[in-house]
């Protein structure tokens, strides 16, 4: 692909998009040619939290669905969801989807050629829809990447948004070696979660909270930063910092939880058993294996082999790999950070309030649809609502260009000891701010960070560390459990 930055012209856009997974890429596809876009990627195309969904996509399944799904979002967010934000996205979803396949995007159908709807945990009725079996965000992503009429520049990390008092005038980029900075009348946030700053997570490698720590830097408002959700159902013994997921889906179509002895012991937590949100599963798991030291498996031993082969196609194959035969063997799993519900403040439109030119989109964004809990698969729903909304925004909104210049930062992106601090960071967070918190454990992280802060660190370290203190802060101002918060005083 060739850089669009070669041209000198180029560095002076309409818009510029920070990240290329759905919500970024969704709000490309809404932007007309005759503006000036630029889609950035930090690192390569298809790397991005998108690409590795595996469950689906949810829809409401007709306008009678609609409150159901609005009540089901509502109930997951444990009453801390904004209505109107879940109302808007639940009923925008059948227009995202019915965009899509007016668009050519082929969801699973059966052999009529009608869309099979699966079922996920809290949700009362099947309504998910998924593309390749378990490869909803890779068959998504890669649509999504063929539709966008815009360049788009990839590994280009964004290290600054150039802002001149609440006006955001572009961003400061580093690629192929060297910083640049591009001008832009609207710079839209598009850049996901959290992922890299736990020890054990599902998320890309590029997702790693760069522009949630530039926006405090800039006095930008997080919101619901101690709302971390993690997946129940991992499979942390791989190598890579990337943990391999098994979908919710598997528990909803009826994948067990189980000890050494095949004892369905989630029932001792929650009568729903293996359909119980995730965060309770997570936290069932996660204390029954302290309790009893017994490891925790996911069995699919009951399902069918040629349905599972053809319903879990890359689950299968990636587990084949690694030496186990399923669906007849049990898989050892363990719970791991999945998904920032907090994020960067968002309005209904899209926008950062109290700034001109900036938006925020997707999993960075914090629009108040998932509340304290996220219902399952509603993020990549979120990514398309959102995404287009903020294009038909931006393209009725009038343009206020800036007049400022802006000079490049010399300050260094990584110095020497940054990995040890990286994989110091990433330990205390797993320790003291994942599932369960304590007063004295949230302290103690706080304190691992500020002395962290308060040495000498490169500018990408530092972002990480100010986006993990908003979280530890932010825990430690909420000294109720509620959704996925749960702190203890034990
Ligand atoms: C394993 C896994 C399975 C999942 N399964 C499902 C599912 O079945 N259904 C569902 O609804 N949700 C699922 N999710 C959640 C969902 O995939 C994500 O919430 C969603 O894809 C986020 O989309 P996004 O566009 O906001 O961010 P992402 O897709 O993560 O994209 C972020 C983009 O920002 C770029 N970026 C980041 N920082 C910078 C920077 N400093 N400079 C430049 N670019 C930057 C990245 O390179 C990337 O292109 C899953 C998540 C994971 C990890």
């Amino acid at each position: 692909m060739k850089n669009p930055l070669q041209k000198e012209k180029a560095l002076r856009y309409d818009v510029v998009i920070i990240g290329a997974g759905v919500a970024g890429l969704y709000a490309a596809i809404g932007l007309p040619k005759h503006l000036k876009v630029l889609v950035l990627s930090k690192s390569h195309p298809w790397e991005c939290n998108t690409y590795y969904a595996q469950g689906g996509v949810t829809t409401a399944y007709n306008d009678a669905d609609i409150p159901l799904h609005v009540s089901d979002t509502l109930e997951a967010g444990a009453g801390m969801c904004s209505r109107d934000a879940v109302q808007f996205m639940s009923e925008q979803s059948q227009k995202v989807i019915h965009d899509l396949m007016q668009r050519g995007f082929l969801f699973d159908t059966d052999t009529h050629g009608n869309l099979l709807y699966t079922q996920e945990a809290a949700h009362s009725r099947n309504r998910i829809l998924h593309a390749g079996g378990d490869a909803t965000g890779r068959y998504l992503h890669l649509f999504l990447l063929q539709q966008n009429p815009h360049p788009m520049l990839s590994n280009a990390t964004v290290t600054d948004l150039l802002m001149e008092d609440d006006k955001c005038c572009g961003v400061e980029v580093f690629s192929e070696g060297s910083r640049k900075l591009i001008y832009a009348n609207n710079v839209i946030i598009a850049s996901g979660g959290v992922g890299s700053l736990y020890e054990y997570h599902t998320n890309s490698h590029a997702i790693s909270a760069d522009i949630h720590g530039i926006c405090l830097e800039k006095g930008i408002a997080l919101e619901s930063m101690e709302m971390m959700q993690f997946h129940p159902t991992v499979f942390v013994s791989g190598s890579g910092a990337r943990k391999l997921l098994l979908t919710e889906a598997l528990r909803g179509e009826g994948a067990w939880i189980v000890d050494e002895n095949g004892y369905r012991f989630l029932f001792e937590y929650d009568e729903r058993g293996e359909m119980a949100p995730r965060d309770i599963v997570s936290r069932a798991i996660f204390d029954y294996k302290q309790r009893t030291s017994s490891p925790v498996y996911i069995s699919c031993a009951h399902f069918d082999k040629e349905y599972f082969q053809g319903r879990f196609p890359n689950i299968y194959k990636a587990l084949q790999d690694l030496g186990y035969n399923l669906p007849s063997e049990r898989v050892p799993i363990s719970p791991a950070f999945h998904y920032s519900i907090g994020g960067i403040k968002s309005d209904l439109e899209g926008r950062v309030p109290n700034t001109k030119g900036l938006y925020v989109i997707g999993e960075a964004a914090c629009t108040g649809v998932h509340g304290a809990n996220r219902l399952a698969s509603n993020s990549l729903l979120e990514g398309l609502v959102f995404g287009k909304r903020v294009s038909e925004t931006i393209v009725d909104s009038p343009a206020t260009p800036c007049v400022g210049k802006f000079s490049l930062s010399t300050i260094s992106l990584e110095m020497d000891e940054d990995k040890e601090k990286k994989d110091r960071l990433r330990r205390i967070m797993w320790d003291k701010v994942s599932i369960v918190r304590t007063q004295e454990g949230l302290n103690e992280a706080l304190r691992v960070i500020e002395e962290m802060l308060n040495s000498e660190v490169g500018r990408l370290l530092k972002l990480r560390l100010l986006s993990a203190r908003a979280i530890v802060e932010s825990a430690l101002k909420r000294n109720k459990s509620i959704g996925v918060h749960y702190i203890t005083s034990a």
